[in-house]
């Protein structure tokens, strides 16, 4: 066996120096730091399986804010140095806030608590074949191909008559019926086949299976959907009617898991953007006296555009900014105060798929397990349509993740002309307030059971931290 050298050449130096390397987080972990980014995962997969929902994530945070010392802002007089408010909008929006030692600018995380799923129409039930169903219309960009076949649960609102509002939440236990649209067997496929990928399945066939058993009794017509109605309004209280004023989303009945034989990833359903909530939430939580007003943002709304009263094109970050200035006694436009924060919009992006490496340039693409993502700019052709962080910013963020041992990484969603996907990005920098988006990359995002790496997701947490101590 030759001698191994250890002295390296010259040139061997200098393309050390030179050389941008990116390397996989597992490799530079000490048994300590990898026991770390376990334990913490853990935590994510139960909050994972906890929430299914944009309310239910509402619900969790603000569990979590309160334990913390969190207090209603609307309750709040005055806002006093590391004091701790939060806001609470419509059940599905929650900003909360440390003032710090200066309060008057912001370091903002923010973070979207929807996910793809299936909303209901607003009159879903009828009866065929035997079967009770409920017609679904899909909220947010998915394959619809995905959804069937999947075991389904329930979540959501319905208002009686009366006003009463009913929380319903069916099919995380074990024990609980679950929901389904089964495929056409293959046997008979032939014609569906041949369509393309987009009509495979068409938004008109996310019918879900919701009942089967008819009612004895020759007088009724659609025996199966009284049966369902009767079930409905004696557990509930519910009639048909009140579907039209009702919220519920069906989820994949998918549970949080580890996956791989070394369980180094996670496999779960609404990782973008939740994986971004539990990290920023965490990081917040693990803030002490941060020198800057520490914000994190959970909006509602970001998969189908930012738009309406609870998405981030609304103006209550503005509106938060301002009571929050006014209760802290200080003289300043919520505008200004916005223009001079600095923020992270805290987003997935996608992962390099061994399988489908052509969609991505390898040089410029998120690989699992090299850390957060810091990417500049996230749209395609041209750029358009995109936030593009400035360099300086760039180089900030940089400085911090390396100053405190960061893993990251940065690419782009895609090849130029293939890619793209919007965030919150643009909502929160046309304040004038610096921005970039960073967050862990996902495989098979937008699914019914989206994959992250453990690294990623910790290194996520670390970033945000750091960047609300900063
Ligand atoms: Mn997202
Ligand atoms: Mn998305």
């Amino acid at each position: 066996m030759p001698e191994k050298k250890d002295k390296k050449t010259a040139n061997q130096k200098i393309e050390e120096k030179l050389f941008l390397k990116r390397k996989s987080s597992w490799l530079g972990y000490t048994p300590a730091q990898e026991k770390a980014v376990f334990d913490f995962c853990d935590g994510y997969k139960k909050f994972m399986a906890e929430c299914k929902t944009e309310r239910l994530c509402v619900r969790f945070i603000e569990d979590s804010l309160k334990k913390a010392g969190f207090v209603d802002i609307g309750r709040a007089v005055k806002i006093r140095k590391n004091d701790r408010v939060y806001k609470k909008i419509k059940n599905k929006v929650i900003i909360a806030c440390i003032a710090g030692s200066d309060p008057a600018s912001f370091r903002l995380v923010g973070s979207h608590v929807d996910s793809p799923r299936l909303d209901l129409k607003p009159s879903p039930l009828y009866e065929s074949s035997e079967l009770a169903l409920m017609q679904s219309h899909y909220y947010g960009g998915i394959k619809k191909y995905h959804w069937v076949n999947v075991p389904l649960s329930v979540h959501g609102v319905v208002f009686t008559k009366s006003g009463r509002q009913v929380d319903v939440h069916i099919g995380e236990k074990d024990a609980d019926p679950k929901f389904i649209i089964p495929d056409l067997l293959p046997h008979l496929a032939q014609e569906q086949m041949k369509k393309e990928a987009p009509k495979v399945i068409e938004g008109e066939d996310l019918n879900i299976v919701a009942g089967h058993i008819p009612v004895k009794d020759d007088d009724i017509k659609e025996k199966v959907k009284f049966s369902l109605l009767k079930y409905l309004n004696d557990a509930y209280g519910i009639i048909e009617e009140d579907f039209n004023c009702a919220e519920l989303e069906f989820v994949p009945a998918v549970k949080p898991a580890d996956i791989g034989f070394d369980r180094g990833l996670v496999g779960a359903y609404g990782q973008d953007d939740r994986v971004c909530v539990y990290t920023s939430l965490r990081a917040l939580l693990a803030v002490k006296n941060p020198a800057h007003a520490g914000l994190a943002l959970f909006v509602d709304k970001e998969e189908t555009g930012s738009y309406g009263d609870t998405g981030a094109e609304s103006f209550m970050l503005y509106n938060f900014a301002g009571e929050f200035a006014a209760k802290s006694g200080l003289q300043v436009d919520p505008a200004a105060m916005l223009e001079k924060s600095k923020s992270v919009s805290a987003d997935v992006t996608g992962a390099m798929d061994p399988t489908f490496q052509s969609v991505n340039d390898p040089q410029n693409v998120s690989y699992l397990g090299r850390g957060v993502s810091i990417e500049k700019y996230g749209g395609a052709r041209g750029k358009s349509g995109t936030h593009d962080a400035h360099a300086e910013y760039m180089q900030y963020l940089r400085a911090m993740a390396d100053r405190n041992g960061i893993p990251w990484q940065t690419g782009e969603n895609g090849k130029i002309d293939l890619g793209g996907g919007g965030t919150i990005a643009m909502l929160l920098s046309r304040y004038g307030m610096d921005c970039v988006d960073a967050g862990p990359c996902l495989l098979g995002m937008h699914s019914t059971c989206e994959v992250a790496s453990k690294a990623d997701i910790y290194s996520a947490y670390l970033l945000y931290r750091a960047f609300f101590e900063d």
